[in-house]
């Protein structure tokens, strides 16, 4: 097993964020808030890899926490999990 890199396929990063998701490492999206902004190099919550500076984050705010917990992660990733998220509230158990 290898750590994603950047040349990560995105079958495979959608796969990591639903297990995540499934795993409880990373909550399903829920009104949270949500702001747009750069990179500064820190780790990304979805996949690990670094948002390298200059490139396009999203950081959410979740208030369900206290301290609120702030995740950062890449437009990819964070797109891939609004749409894990909005499929798992959208899952009934009689389906
Ligand atoms: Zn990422």
């Amino acid at each position: 097993m290898s750590a994603l890199s950047e040349t990560t396929d995105p079958f495979a990063l959608r796969e990591l964020i639903a297990q995540r998701i499934n795993s409880g490492l990373l909550p399903i999206a829920a009104a949270d808030k949500i702001f747009g902004g750069y990179g500064q190099d820190q780790f990304c919550a979805c996949c690990d890899s670094r948002i390298r500076e200059g490139d396009v984050l999203y950081e959410i705010e979740l208030a369900v926490q206290q301290p609120p917990l702030i995740l950062s992660m890449h437009r990819e990733c964070f797109n891939l999990w609004m749409e894990e998220s909005e499929s798992r509230q959208s899952a009934r158990p009689n389906g």
